[in-house]
């Protein structure tokens, strides 16, 4: 069993009271960790930590070349314990281990790519009508406070700590309690290459603890979270208090609205995909799919015979396609869900139940799940889920495919599949959301900018747009003709 700590000021620090969260193997239920609940206190001083560390300038003050450095060997030590932290990731979230790998590798790219953006020309001039030279010159905001969520537990620390640190930024840390295992080693990998003590804090706690304090406090500037809907709510309010920025990736319903003449297979795969993968415990994931009258039966009954297919089970065993649901808590919002869409009157067309087979007892699997005859005033339909439940709905034509996608209040994600290539493009322009997708559900770029419309968030992560979120922008302007101005009489 690990038994994780803090990291503040360059110090590993154990729990400071008897307070501790026994972090699960979702798999079996064996405790695989014990991590400190950081205190409103120790949250205030990694905090207070970053503010020194900042205003020191042992960070903002390196050249974009050295922290380039840096951001470079953190990714070739994230190679180098691939195979380690794929094993944790597995053993924390739930995931099967082909999706751990995936994250893994995307991010050391993440930090790649942050270590080659920061390098590039930036700022900008302008023309303007005085004899002055204008430009913009950009900066770090200054303490980023960085709260992540379970899902991807890696992955969504780096699209945050990566871009903040190459900007510039010290930062504050705070992992979800589920899941908090390769926060710890990731920043082992930090201190090893030799990141000042300061620049990088880890505090774990809960949410409502440490992550409240860091959304609240007057000396963080900023806070970029990943994570509810309703917690993303709570931390605007809670960054009201000095204004800080803000950057919000929320949750989604996303629409994959799949035309009759699209390549069948290739519209199968990527749907089952679209909400199978990571369990349906992502974002983006496309659980409402919607299907020209034409195609649905068939459609249908051959996802549900795909959907029958995936062999369910721990994470770590090399024959397993879907994995674990992340807590129990999350498994039984899932099964609650379920029972929500019989009594709503949707048809079960497969799936529906906790797995307990095949020494599946002692950890949280639900089978892959297809609602049909769904409509949109379902809760099914317009609730974030957050599992392996997919709604699959009907339209008629190009126009009421736009409507059922866009009649939600989310808006991170969506999917067009057809052969049509002006259709698929006139679709996906009115789809009213951050990160679309034509003949295919899913990919994530590190550099293209990921983030939503409506109420999926404020901001954008990766990309350029993932580095503009931690910079603040200068207008600099300098007078080319030093001379008094006149405007005032000089006696
Ligand atoms: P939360 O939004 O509660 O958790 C995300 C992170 O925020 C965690 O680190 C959590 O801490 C922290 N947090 C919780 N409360 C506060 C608070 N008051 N102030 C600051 N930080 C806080 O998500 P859950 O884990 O509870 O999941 C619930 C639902 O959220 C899911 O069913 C899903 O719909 C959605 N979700 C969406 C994600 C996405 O990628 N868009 C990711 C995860 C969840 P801790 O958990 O340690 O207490």
């Amino acid at each position: 069993m690990l038994e994780l700590n803090n990291y503040i000021n360059g110090e590993w620090i154990g729990p400071s009271n008897s307070d501790r969260n026994k972090v699960i193997n979702p798999a079996n239920q064996e405790v695989i960790a014990v991590a400190p609940r950081a205190t409103k206190e120790e949250t205030e001083e990694a905090i207070a930590v970053a503010k020194a560390a900042f205003e020191s300038g042992v960070w903002s003050g390196l050249t974009a070349h050295e922290r380039s450095e840096y951001l470079n060997k953190i990714a070739d030590k994230i190679d180098e314990n691939f195979d380690e932290l794929v094993r944790l990731e597995v053993m924390d979230n739930g995931k099967i281990k082909a999706e751990a790998e995936f994250d893994i590798a995307d991010a050391a790219g993440c930090f790649r790519y942050y270590a080659g953006l920061v390098l590039a020309p930036e700022g900008e001039t302008y023309q303007v009508p005085e004899d002055v030279q204008a430009m913009i010159v950009k900066e770090p905001v200054g303490v980023a406070g960085l709260i992540v969520p379970w899902n991807f537990p890696l992955l969504m620390s780096v699209w945050k700590i990566a871009p903040a640190m190459a900007a510039g930024n010290t930062i504050v840390y705070k992992p979800a309690e589920a899941t908090p295992i390769t926060a710890m080693k990731l920043v082992e990998i930090i201190e090893e290459v030799g990141v000042p003590k300061g620049v990088v804090n880890l505090v774990m706690g809960r949410g409502s603890v440490v992550g409240q304090t860091i959304a609240e406090s007057k000396d963080v500037d900023l806070v970029s979270f990943t994570g509810s809907t309703e917690v993303g709510r709570e931390i605007m309010r809670a960054a009201a208090g000095n204004l800080k920025k803000i950057s919000l990736e929320l949750g989604g319903k996303s629409p994959n609205i799949i035309f009759a003449d699209a390549d069948f297979e290739t519209a199968i795969d990527h749907a089952l995909m679209g909400i199978y993968f990571g369990s349906g415990q992502v974002c983006s994931a496309g659980s409402r799919v919607l299907v020209e009258e034409s195609i649905y039966d068939k459609f249908v009954e051959t996802f549900v015979e795909r959907a029958k297919l995936i062999k369910v089970g721990p994470g770590l065993d090399e024959n397993s396609q879907m994995g674990a649901i992340n807590s129990e808590s999350q498994m039984n919002t899932i099964l609650k869900y379920i029972e929500i869409g019989i009594e709503e009157g949707a048809t079960l067309a497969y799936g529906g139940r906790r797995l307990t087979e095949n020494g599946l007892d002692k950890g949280f699997f639900i089978e892959p799940t297809v609602f049909t005859d769904v409509t949109s005033d379902m809760r099914i339909v317009q609730e974030e889920i957050f599992g392996p439940v997919v709604t699959i709905q009907k339209f008629k034509d190009e126009e009421e495919a736009i409507q059922l996608a866009n009649d939600t209040d989310f808006g991170l994600a969506g999917g067009v599949f057809s052969n049509d290539g002006a259709k698929a493009l006139r679709v996906i322009k009115k789809v009213r959301a951050g990160i679309t997708w034509v003949n295919t559900f899913g990919p994530t770029y590190n550099e293209a900018p990921w983030g939503g419309y409506k109420m999926s968030g404020i901001g954008r992560s990766l990309g350029t747009y993932g580095l503009d979120d931690f910079q603040e922008i200068k207008q600099i302007n300098i007078n080319l003709a030093v001379e008094p101005s006149g405007w005032f009489p000089n006696k």
